[in-house]
């Protein structure tokens, strides 16, 4: 017989994870299933360490979804009883009129958040591994920090299957078929019905639905560690995440050594390099390793010893750059799992929830109607002029 559920959860990378523990708190019955094991190397969640920052220069509209957030994240510490969220301060760096800058700014002042700017020589004074270009500012958001990816996934999971979630491991779902009742779900390993379905799964997510093909397209990211000349100024407390803002050559971020790899660096969306989610990332190369090499040797020379380790990992990236979480146009019982564009893990928490909303009641009273498909065509259409 075909087991029956209320919610399926397809993918338990960050934002499935989440759901899942969501839904089980909230008393249905759901299934979440994934291709592989948690917390694995092989999607976007891995690697120690993921920036969160509140004052989101990207867009102010960001900052009440980050106050739930970190709303969220408190709440999952306090159950799990282990720290996932590490406040060290996120400092953004750049010209005046920069991008990171500005908009960090612009987004501090439309929220009331707290923040300082400071000058190429307070910088230096206060966190002196940052080289700044002479007319360079620097913007601190205090409660900026970083969060433990694993960790937080596998809490997750943890009290989603202590809440009375089915979790299938190393399954990977090869179709869902939809009708007016509900969905069915094939893997190699079962079928499965439900009334609805939640699609997380990441870079392969276009697999499951059409309506991305084209649209969410996966590209290659790499990280690099570095064991620092200075142990004293690279330490948390006395170095802080960063942002810097490059101009045309984009932005870099990083962060101080929280563990024995010493000090991460990477640039975002790296070479933008497409790649096929189902093969290996292609490995580190010596061109991947000669950019962050420079970059760290010219910002934070300080940091810039032996090159300790150096990864791949994969963001998914929409038209935008924004998120998409929204029921799919071609079903009310599929829910879309935003690929968060290289930017989604510290919204994991509040994105959880979000598709709880959008899976059990139709909708979310949390601010989302800039994450729509309708907003996602909008961008197409201006974009196609
Ligand atoms: C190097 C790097 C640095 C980043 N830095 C930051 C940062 O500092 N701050 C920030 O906020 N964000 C950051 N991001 C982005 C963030 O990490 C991602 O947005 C987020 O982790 C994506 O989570 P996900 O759940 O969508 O995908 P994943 O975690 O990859 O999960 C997808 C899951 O779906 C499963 N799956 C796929 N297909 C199937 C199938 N057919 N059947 C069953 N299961 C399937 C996979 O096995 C996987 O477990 C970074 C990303 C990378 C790669």
């Amino acid at each position: 017989m075909t087991a029956q559920y209320d919610v399926a959860v397809v993918g338990l990378g960050a934002m499935g994870s989440a759901a899942l523990a969501f839904l089980a708190a909230r008393g249905v019955k759901v299934i979440g299933i994934d291709a592989y094991h948690p917390a694995h190397t092989l999607g976007s969640s891995h690697g120690d360490s993921r920036l969160i920052r509140l004052g989101y220069f990207e867009d102010p509209s960001y900052v009440p979804l980050l106050q739930r957030a970190y709303r969220n994240w408190r709440a999952l510490e306090a159950r799990l009883r282990a720290d996932v969220l590490e406040i060290t301060g996120v400092l953004q760096i750049g010209a005046p009129d920069s991008k990171i800058v500005s908009g960090t700014r612009a987004s501090c002042a439309m929220h009331g958040l707290a923040h300082e700017v400071l000058d190429r020589d307070e910088t230096a004074r206060r966190f002196p591994v940052f080289q700044l270009d002479r007319d360079d500012i620097a913007v601190l958001d205090p409660q900026g920090g970083y969060l433990r990816p694993e960790t937080a996934v596998l809490g997750y999971l943890k009290l989603a299957a202590e809440d009375g979630a089915v979790l299938h491991f190393g399954e990977r779902v090869t179709a869902i078929e939809h009708d007016d009742a509900g969905v069915t779900i094939r893997s190699a390993g079962g079928t499965y019905r439900s009334r609805k379905v939640i699609v997380a799964t990441g870079s392969w997510i276009a697999e499951l639905l059409p309506e991305l093909r084209g649209h969410a397209v996966p590209i290659r990211q790499v990280v690099a560690w570095y064991q620092p000349k200075d142990g004293f100024v690279t330490q948390p407390g006395r170095m802080p995440c960063f942002l810097r803002d490059e101009g045309d050559e984009g932005s870099y971020f990083g962060f101080p050594a929280i563990g024995v790899d010493g000090v991460k660096v990477g640039r975002h969306a790296h070479f933008r390099e497409p790649i096929d989610p189902n093969q290996p990332n292609p490995p580190v190369n010596d061109k991947d390793t000669a950019l962050l090499d420079g970059f760290i040797g010219k910002r934070l020379p300080a940091a810039a010893g032996v090159r300790a380790n150096a990864t791949t990992c994969r963001y998914t990236m929409l038209p935008s750059e924004d998120f998409l979480l929204d029921i799919a146009p071609s079903s009310a019982n599929v829910v879309i799992a935003s690929p968060c564009s290289g930017h989604g893990f510290k919204f994991t928490s509040v994105v959880g929830e979000i598709l709880a909303d959008l899976a059990l009641d139709g909708g979310s009273e949390l601010p989302i109607g800039a994450f729509s498909f309708d907003a996602m065509r909008r961008y197409l259409d201006r974009r196609a002029g």
